[in-house]
């Protein structure tokens, strides 16, 4: 084994000599290149280029620079502005190679690795992959496992660490969290719906089914950009989307939603301040996506795919200017999927990119993605631009009741509860007067059931789960609420 200074002196020797057998120019030539930034191509040299500082005649400078002035390569560039690093011949050479590497490889699905030796039965592991089950807020420890279950034969920390690896180059942190619309959910984004929906942090946590001192915890100041839970980012989310979309739905579809009392750009708006902004990012990533099919007429969905990632990771290495693959590759899935549907909707083949590639109009497909996500209409989407937020109070009114609860005391139910009568009848016992046999109905067994596990000692959410079998959650909160007021009553 060569020890340190053993290796310093053979660096030194072949130095020596590679300085001392280098072709060079004379000194004339050198003052006079030193002068003038276009010597060479004044001179019609095509095939080196001079270094200012030795004058030795290289293809390229890079290398000569770090190996013989390792302290002037930074500088050199600044010091003799303008002076050519690569003569022109070997440029068109390396350009050639690139250009016809890009040709053969962009836009081309990966290599199919499974009858290479040493990889026995593994498909190539995609980059969409990975970025698909990381904004679904999978940790790369449970992505390497997922893989090692399909190929049993390798190691997960192999995986774990390509996975690692991957993501790092696409440009995502190391924290574990689901991604909404392509923003990270924070605890200031769930306190900022919090906000919009106007309701409590008790009506909140029992709406999303997360412990209410968690949900106070979210709009507490410190830590505001901390990510949350993928658990209970799902459950935030997924009461997001229904309500949005139960608010979205046309007034014929939606029972005892009245669509006189609110607007629905202004919904949008209020849990969306920010969709201006997210519409511009879709626009452009579209309008560059349709460039690449145009490119690539053979293109179909998965070498979009392929190129998005390929595209941030560009932006990572800073091959790319600027962040708008990186921004918008958390969202990527979110939009592959509406192409998908959009393909089904207008009957082209799974898979194509058609969508992208026939239409003229791409601000309108922007529009379409946002409405098809909340079940809507794209003038309703336009509108969201310039809607006013609506009030956090008119908004808990609406939220109750869409999940047709009864407001919460403050909010003068009789009010409420009277305009709702008018609308159609509802089913709760203190309309119709006393029910002749409450224990009968549905929810007062489950909402003795859930008081006599309370008396047990469980908590009231973990009582509510317990019972909860075939039923959505918020059902069996509904049914607990109508037993408790039963009790109040009777
Ligand atoms: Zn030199």
């Amino acid at each position: 084994m060569a020890t340190d200074a053993q290796r310093a002196k053979r660096r030194d020797r072949k130095r020596a000599n590679y300085r001392a057998h280098i072709p060079k120019v004379s000194a004339e030539v050198l003052g006079e290149a030193g002068q003038d930034p276009q010597f060479e191509s004044r001179h019609g040299i095509k095939t080196y280029v001079i270094c200012r500082i030795c004058g030795a005649k290289c293809k390229k400078l890079e290398n000569h620079l770090i190996a013989l002035h390792p302290h002037l390569a930074e500088k050199y560039p600044t010091d003799w502005p303008g002076a050519p690093l690569v003569c022109p011949k070997t440029r068109k050479f390396h350009s050639a190679i690139t250009k016809n590497q890009m040709k053969t490889s962009r836009g081309r699905a990966r290599p199919e690795l499974s009858s290479v030796s040493g990889h026995p039965g593994e498909t190539p592991l995609r980059w969409w992959s990975v970025v698909c089950l990381i904004v679904e807020g999978c940790s790369h420890q449970k992505i390497a496992e997922d893989k090692r279950i399909v190929v049993p034969d390798q190691k997960t920390e192999r995986w774990f660490t390509a996975i690692t690896r991957i993501a790092r180059q696409l440009g995502f942190s190391g924290k574990r969290c689901l991604y909404y619309f392509g923003d990270p959910i924070t605890r200031a984004k769930v306190a900022e719906w919090q906000r919009a929906s106007g309701l409590s942090h008790k009506d909140f946590a029992n709406f999303t089914a997360i412990s209410w001192q968690r949900v106070r915890g979210f709009s507490e100041t410190s830590g505001k950009d901390l990510r949350i839970i993928p658990g209970d980012s799902r459950k935030i989310r997924d009461w997001l989307d229904r309500v949005i979309r139960t608010l979205m739905m046309k007034p014929d579809t939606a029972k005892g939603l009245r669509h006189r009392d609110y607007n629905r750009s202004a919904v949008l708006k209020s849990f969306f301040p920010d969709l201006g902004k997210k519409y511009d990012l879709l626009f452009v990533v579209l309008s560059e996506s349709q460039k690449f099919v145009t490119d690539k007429p053979e293109a179909g969905i998965e070498q979009w795919q392929d190129w998005l990632c390929d595209q941030a990771g560009r932006e990572v290495a800073g091959g790319l200017r600027g962040n708008l693959f990186t921004r918008f590759l958390p969202w990527a899935p979110d939009v592959s999927r509406f192409i998908e549907g959009q393909n089904k909707l207008l009957e082209q083949k799974p898979g194509s990119l058609d969508v992208l590639r026939i239409n003229r109009n791409l601000w309108q497909l922007a529009e379409q993605f946002f409405a098809s996500y909340f079940d809507t209409t794209r003038p309703i989407v336009r509108n969201a631009w310039q809607a006013r937020r609506i009030e956090a109070r008119d908004m808990q009114v609406s939220i109750f009741r869409v999940a047709q609860l009864t407001p919460p005391a403050q909010l003068n139910p009789q009010a409420t509860l009277a305009e709702k009568s008018e609308d159609e009848p509802s089913k709760k016992p203190r309309k119709h007067g006393p029910d002749p046999n409450p224990e009968e109905n549905i929810w007062f067994k489950i909402g003795l059931e859930i008081e006599k596990l309370i008396a047990k000692g469980e908590s009231l959410i973990d009582a509510r789960k317990k019972v909860q079998g075939a039923y959505q959650y918020q059902t069996i909160v509904r049914y607990h609420m109508l037993y408790k007021e039963h009790l109040r009553t009777a």
